[in-house]
């Protein structure tokens, strides 16, 4: 069966809505997240559009800053530190990738981890690693693992998840939160041997590897829940370009037990997750009151 991204991010995005009307007439402040773009990447400027507008939808506040392609790395830092400093700001996106003059990992570094939303600065992912509350978890995982979940329930323990790719903003945040889950969890990578004997082996398969079609439907164990991160742009036969995840959709859906589309999978969930994060921001704001 398919996993619909789309009508789980949207349960979730409702859901969020409820809670953040509660915060607001609870406590008379309204989450806000503020988004900041540096240059005009057409793709970076989509995804924005998409963050502000769903941020609005659910009644945040939020703010786009758009920077000219030859900000400074020194420009952004003191902005940052004037946006970590206002108690009105609830979380902090700095769209990525940035311009190559600019070194992300100290922009990364430079966000307060309370606000930092897309939870990749080193603070959130040791707070992951050592499962400590209040850790802001990226949210391309988080919404892997809410799906996962919609199709196999709430309970994923002792499960054999198998991760494809390593990367700090999805394979190794996912592997984690897996095992969180009680799942027993392999992590592959471009170096594994043997990678389509060990995939078969998954009661949960997530690839996040960015090669199109991949994983074949021999790689996949009869039954299993195949999350799909991966986003590759192909051209078809007939000269269209067309969005492709990490695993042979057609192929592998007679085989598994559910799997995602792309698009239309694991996508859509990343956007709401990003909301979940800005209102646990919000929540957190208030001890430090
Ligand atoms: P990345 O390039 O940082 O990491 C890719 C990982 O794949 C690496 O760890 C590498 O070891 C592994 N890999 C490469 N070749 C491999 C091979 N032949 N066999 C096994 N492993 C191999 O990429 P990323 O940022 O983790 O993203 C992965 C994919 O997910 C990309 O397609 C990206 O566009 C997509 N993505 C989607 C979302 C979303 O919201 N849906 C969010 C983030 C990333």
């Amino acid at each position: 069966m398919n996993i619909d991204g789309k009508l789980t991010a949207q349960t979730l995005r409702d859901k969020l809505a409820i809670e953040v009307a509660e915060f607001k007439s609870r406590y008379k402040i309204q989450p806000s997240l503020t988004v900041i773009i540096v240059g005009d990447d057409p793709a970076s400027h989509i995804y924005v559009k998409n963050k502000v507008k769903q941020t609005q939808e659910i009644g945040m506040i939020s703010n786009e800053i758009k920077l000219p392609i030859e900000t400074t790395e020194n420009h952004l830092l003191s902005l940052l530190e004037q946006l970590n400093n206002d108690d009105s700001v609830h979380g902090i996106l700095v769209q990525l990738p940035l311009p190559k003059h600019i070194d992300e990992s100290a922009i990364i570094s430079a966000i307060n981890p309370d606000k930092d939303v897309d939870g990749f600065h080193a603070m959130n992912s040791g707070r992951l690693f050592n499962g400590e509350p209040g850790a802001l978890v990226p949210c391309t995982p988080q919404g892997c693992v809410l799906l996962a979940k919609q199709h196999l329930g709430k309970d994923l323990s002792g499960l054999h998840a198998v991760v494809i790719g390593r990367s700090n903003i999805v394979g190794k945040p996912v592997a984690m939160l897996l095992l969180q889950e009680n799942c027993t969890v392999t992590i592959t990578h471009s170096k594994t041997k043997n990678l389509p004997e060990l995939c078969k082996q998954a009661d949960i398969l997530v690839a996040a590897v960015g090669i199109a079609k991949l994983v074949k439907a021999d790689w996949v164990k009869e039954g299993a829940t195949v999350i799909d991160v991966g986003i590759n742009r192909i051209t078809t036969n007939e000269g269209a370009t067309k969005l492709v995840g990490d695993v042979d959709y057609v192929e592998a859906f007679e085989k598994c037990g559910a799997i995602t589309p792309v698009p239309g999978g694991v996508g859509p969930m990343t956007i709401a997750c990003l909301l979940k994060n800005t209102l646990a921001a919000a929540k957190n704001s208030l001890q430090s009151r």
